[in-house]
This record gives C-alpha cells, structure tokens and sequence, in this order.
C-alpha cells in the first residue's frame, strides 16, 4: 500500500495540507477508497446506520446563488407540512427501525417556526422515548432557539459550512450571509451538547483541492462529531447553476471528487459519522453505495411525504421523486446488501467521536 495511505490508517490527523491535496489529486483512487473503508471497518463495523429525512417545508428566508429553494426562486410552489403530518412520517420512521429521523427545511427565524419545530421534537419524544436519534437541520438560529430545541428533545444538529474558504463563501451567497456567524452557530451548537455535524459541497465553481484540503483541517479544528457533505449540483433556476450544464463527463467528475472527499476524511479524522448523502445518487444510480464504500457509514433516505418531494428541490436530478417511503425502505436494504455491509435497524447511531468525548455520558 502506499505509504501515505498506510500512515493515515494507523493514525487519525496525520496528513499535512499538502498530503490531503496529493489524495484528493489521485487519478486512480481505489486505493485511496480501500485505504479509508479499511478504517471505516475498523472504526464501525461494516455496518450502515439510517437516518430518515423529513423535508418538513421549502419556505427559506436565506438566497443562496446554488440553493433551488433560495428566496427569489419564484418558480417553487411553497409549502410547510402540517405538524400531525411530520409527526406520522417521523413514527413510520421509528416503527420501520429506522434508528433516528432527521427534520430538515429551509432557513426561517421566528417564533411560529421554532413553537413548530419545538412541539413536533416534544411529540417525537413522546411516542419514541430516548433510544431514537432527532437530528435538526435548520439553519442558523440564536442560541436561545437551539437551546429550546435541544431542551425539547433534539440532540443531534447538522449546519453545513458549505465551504471553510470565506472568500469563496462570499463568492456563492448574497452580501449579508455571514460566514463568521454560520461558524459561531456550529461552536453554539457545540457548546449546547449538541452532536454536532457539517460539511461541505464539493466541486463549486472556483473551489481548488487547496480548499478541499483545508476544509478537512476545518472538521478537525471544530471536533466535528459528523460530516453530511456531497458534490455541488447546477440548478438551472440559480444564478450560480444557470450555465453549467450536467453532462455525463461533469457528473463523473463531481461524482468522484464527493467520493474522494469522504475518503479523504474518514482517513483524517477516523471516528466520526460520515454521509453518503442524495447528492451521490443524483450523479449515478450507485452513487450511495461507492460513498459506503469509500468510507461513510450513514444514509439518509427520503421518509417525506410524495407529494412534497418534487417542491423541494435543491439540485437537479434530485432520485426518488415517485417513490414512496415503503418502496424505498426495501431498495435501500437491498442496496446495502449488495456492497456487503449491512443495515443497522433500531440503532440511533451515535458518532464514535463524540462517545470518545465522554458527553454522551453526562447527558445521556
Ligand atoms: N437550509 C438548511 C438546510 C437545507 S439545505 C441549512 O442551511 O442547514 C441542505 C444542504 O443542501 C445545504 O447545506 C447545501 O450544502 C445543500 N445544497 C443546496 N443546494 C445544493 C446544490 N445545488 N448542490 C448540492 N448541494 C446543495
């Protein structure tokens, strides 16, 4: 095995800048792929936890130049579903095994919002007691609102940093979205006893592998818990997506670089939770499962309701749109089945990293 890979399986945080450049550089990454699946095993079994996402609405007061469901887009019919709804999907979820749900929506400060979210984490906590994971995935909020939440019942928070470069961050949002508050949300978060999760989009336009690299060193330095990253996808209806057009060679470029990303960080930082996300899929049918291969150990697949799959939207391509959450549930285990790993039903899935901490003992 090549040196490098072999000193990043032994030892977490190994690898200088410049070393993380030259993994993410490889034209031939199986290597680099076996190299971090080895270290998957070893860290968490070949075993795949669930997450169940809930698209809870599309109403978002952020304007993201690569996000479909930014502001201006005045193309998306907006919707919030209704709390006994979520409710429901979320005790499908808990009932099918699934391990935890994950209550996603666009950016929306108020207190409707947050009594909403608030009362649908109570009634999960109800019904479901401690052993199921709630993860959110809102956005940035003040520390009072996370603070509800996480007095309600959620102990999980995934906030992307999208990317640790703040010039390219001001490059791919409008003037007034604030890198430096998106980094002291996640350090609130951290602070609270959140598990706390980024992670980035790979492939934007103007990202170097130098960003990439640096992005990894990001993770580290914020003691990230769990990483929800995947390639960036045009949406024609943006600004940032408008002229890129997804052509096979385009979607095999990004395709591998989200992979190698995955690869490169379950080489640095070896104990955390790591997505195969949507993105994936989006690219090729068997994308989540090369992520799984290449080192992530959770999925996320879709629990929401049909009907509100199609509104949204944040990338084109967007896979499952027609299908419904029983369909998927038995396409997926087939799906994990067939790289040899295996699903872990009824696990919340705690990150490895964070039990290492030893918060999960003080709180849980
Ligand atoms: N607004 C919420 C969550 C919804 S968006 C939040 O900020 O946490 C969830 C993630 O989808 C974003 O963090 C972003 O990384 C990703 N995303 C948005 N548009 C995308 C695109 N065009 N391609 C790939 N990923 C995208």
């Amino acid at each position: 095995m090549n040196p490098l890979l072999q000193k990043a399986v032994e030892q977490p945080y190994c690898l200088s800048r410049d070393e993380r450049i030259a993994l993410l550089s490889l034209d031939d990454p199986s290597e680099l792929f076996a190299a971090a699946y080895e270290v998957k095993r070893r860290r968490t079994g070949r075993s795949v936890k669930l997450r169940g996402l809930i698209e809870l609405g599309n109403s978002c007061a952020k304007d993201c130049f690569y996000c479909g469901i930014r502001r201006s887009n005045r193309q998306v019919r907006r919707y919030r579903i209704a709390e006994a709804d979520a409710v429901r999907m979320a005790r499908w979820t808990f009932e099918r095994g699934y391990g935890s749900v994950v209550l996603q929506s666009g950016e929306l400060e108020s207190e409707g919002n947050t009594g909403y979210i608030e009362r649908i984490i109570r009634s999960i906590r109800d019904f479901a007691g401690d052993s199921f994971g709630v993860t959110l995935c809102l956005g940035e909020q003040t520390e009072a609102v996370y603070r509800r939440w996480l007095d309600a019942g959620a102990h999980r928070y995934l906030l992307r940093i999208e990317t640790s470069n703040p010039q390219l961050y001001a490059a791919i949002h409008p003037a007034g979205h604030s890198f430096e508050r998106r980094v002291e949300c996640l350090w609130t978060l951290k602070c609270l006893g959140y598990q706390t999760g980024t992670g980035v989009m790979n492939g934007l336009p103007g990202q170097t592998l130098g960003d990439l690299a640096d992005d990894l060193e990001f993770f580290r330095t914020l003691d990230i818990d769990m990483i929800g990253m995947g390639p960036y996808l045009p949406h024609p209806d943006t600004p940032l997506g408008k002229g890129i057009e997804l052509t096979p060679e385009y979607a095999a470029r990004q395709l591998q670089l989200g992979l190698k990303m995955i690869a490169a960080a379950r080489l640095y930082l070896h104990d955390v939770n790591i997505a195969a996300t949507t993105a994936l899929q989006a690219l090729d049918d068997r994308g989540r499962e090369q992520g799984l291969l290449a080192g992530a150990n959770v999925l996320m697949p879709n629990v929401t309701d049909v009907e509100y799959r199609r509104d949204y939207q944040l990338y084109e391509n967007k896979p499952c749109l027609d299908e419904n959450s029983e369909k998927c549930r038995n396409c997926l285990n087939w799906r994990v089945l067939s790289v040899g790993e295996q699903i872990d039903w009824n696990n919340r899935g705690d990150p490895p990293h964070f039990r290492r901490k030893g918060i999960y003992e003080a709180q849980f």
